[in-house]
């Protein structure tokens, strides 16, 4: 199910070497490169070695992938100048020519692919398979915003009107955005970001995160190979409090992209509130959940351990989505709990390039700590349910965690999302249903959800109740697919806006209303 015969839904075992094969010899190519990069801004930028940050290789911290050097705040001030003049021209260029760059990109990321999963593995830890889905649902992304920027900013809606009276209403550009993106989906969901943005008429300044802006600067590169014009769309790589804060600042920012922590989206939403005689902001926020799972005592044992294996674990628990608290009706939770103690036991933790290992390191030696710390003070209350072994030969140099999974009393036990491979389980009695589902909406998270019972209107009533962005019911809660389930949440997981979604476009725009007596 998981693990070394990992299987998709159809039953086709995803691991089979020679599948892999032909992409891993591909790879082979870029695996000792170094990267040297620098910020990519409309204007030429000089090196500054005292300004520059060594990248190193999670899996192997010995290892160094690269360094970057990071934007000044004057070059960030200036990208914004050259971004709020071009702004008119690349709003007036032809949506059709806006979404032929980012189709091209989407082309060349393909073309490119072996040589941005090396850089999604050795910069930011990814499993060769996690690698792939990366790259597929950025290409995803490109084309899904390209249709529907055609189909959104194409010819303005006609309305009626009285006679003599013409009515239309179209949609534009909103201006500068800045694009603040996550390291655990490098080209993923920075793509998406800058690329909903762009296509939807707004300059862009994209911030990656510290830790994955080789991967970003290489597909910047692609995106300026396709045809984006250097001041359209530009690269500062940097930290929050450098370059982040630069751009909110800015009265000029009409908008903000940004996926990462609860906490930073609210310094964010302060700072471009604070800002004198600035246009009202924009504020697209995704950010962290409390993602629950409820299982009935009809659902199915081995499915249930299949699906939160997965859930929990897969990316070494990196994603907004992961399952973070497992509720199980206590006529299943022994049963339950048993096999998935089984499944940990499975599970191989080490090389993201070995196509033997389920997970991989976490980001950083911050991460590493901050979950070993967390680990430590449940298993100092006794806590401990199950834990995979770590094998030194495959984790000694990079920042690992084991799958490890606790019993708790309830959501509110946790002060703060677990952002790693950490599971926490909590038995419920089937008459505690409505105040298990309350504890979790008091939360006021609500990204992901999932619901594992046989009984049709028991997961349909819950479903209903629950306050998340997604919902998913008798299967996994990660992997939300561009087009088919617009991925976003509500509350303190953000400002609602689904990206992959046929709304989101909407979000970058703004909308006028022409209005002709003729
Ligand atoms: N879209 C991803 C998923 O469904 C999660 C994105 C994130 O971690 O921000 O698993």
């Amino acid at each position: 199910i998981y693990g070394p015969n990992r299987r998709n839904s159809q039953g086709v075992n995803l691991n089979i070497r020679s599948q892999y094969q032909p992409l891993m010899d591909e790879m082979a190519a870029f695996m000792d490169k170094e990267h040297h990069v620098k910020p990519l801004l409309a204007f030429e930028v000089t090196d500054a070695p005292a300004n520059t940050h060594e990248v190193l290789c999670p899996f192997d911290r010995r290892v160094r992938v690269g360094n970057v050097q990071w934007t000044t705040q004057e070059q960030a001030s200036r990208a914004v100048d050259a971004a709020w003049t071009a702004f008119p021209r690349w709003d007036a260029t032809p949506v059709a020519e806006r979404a032929a760059i980012i189709r091209r990109l989407a082309e060349l990321m393909e073309a490119h692919m072996a040589e941005l999963m090396t850089l999604c593995s050795r910069e930011g830890g990814k499993l060769l398979t996690d690698g792939v889905d990366e790259i597929r649902e950025a290409v995803d992304f490109c084309r899904y915003y390209a249709m529907r920027a055609e189909e959104l900013f194409g010819d303005a809606t006609r309305l009626p009107g009285p006679t003599g009276e013409s009515n239309e209403l179209m949609l534009a550009g909103k201006g500068v955005f800045a694009a603040i993106s996550p390291w655990n989906f490098p080209v993923a969901i920075f793509c998406g970001q800058v690329m909903a943005a762009a296509v939807a008429g707004n300059t862009v300044l994209a911030k990656p995160a510290e830790q994955t802006s080789l991967v970003a600067h290489r597909v910047i590169e692609l995106l300026y190979e396709a045809g984006m014009p250097r001041d359209v769309v530009q690269l500062l790589p940097g930290d929050g409090p450098t370059v982040g804060s630069v751009l909110t600042s800015d009265p000029r920012i009409t908008g903000v992209v940004f996926t990462g922590g609860t906490d930073t989206a609210q310094i964010i939403n302060r700072a471009l509130a604070a800002r004198e005689g600035a246009a009202l902001p924009t504020l697209i926020a995704e950010t962290g959940g409390m993602n629950a799972m409820i299982v009935d005592s009809t659902a199915l044992p081995e499915q249930v351990v299949a699906d939160v294996i997965q859930s929990a674990f897969q990316s070494a628990g990196q994603r907004c989505s992961a399952l973070r608290v497992l509720y199980l009706q206590e006529d299943v939770a022994d049963r339950v709990i048993d096999i998935l103690k089984g499944a940990m036991d499975e599970l191989h933790v080490g090389d993201p390039r070995d196509l033997g290992t389920d997970v991989g390191p976490v980001i950083d030696e911050d991460a590493r700590k901050g979950l070993s710390a967390h680990i430590e003070t449940l298993k100092g209350e006794g806590r401990l349910v199950a834990e995979t072994k770590l094998d030194p030969a495959h984790t000694t140099h990079g920042t690992f965690v084991a799958p490890v999974a606790f019993e708790i009393d309830g959501i509110d036990a946790l002060e703060r999302e677990q952002f790693g491979p950490i599971l926490h389980i909590v038995r419920y009695k089937a008459e505690e249903i409505d105040a298990v589902i309350e504890s979790i909406n008091s939360r006021r998270y609500g990204l992901t959800f999932g619901v594992h019972s046989r009984n049709e209107s028991f997961a349909e009533a819950i479903a209903q109740k629950i306050r998340v962005g997604n919902v998913y019911v008798n299967r996994n809660i990660i992997g939300a697919v561009v087009g088919v389930q617009p991925f976003g949440g509500q509350g303190l997981s953000g400002t609602g806006p689904k990206a992959g979604g046929p709304h989101y476009l909407l979000r970058f725009a703004t909308e006028k209303t022409l209005t002709i007596n003729t």
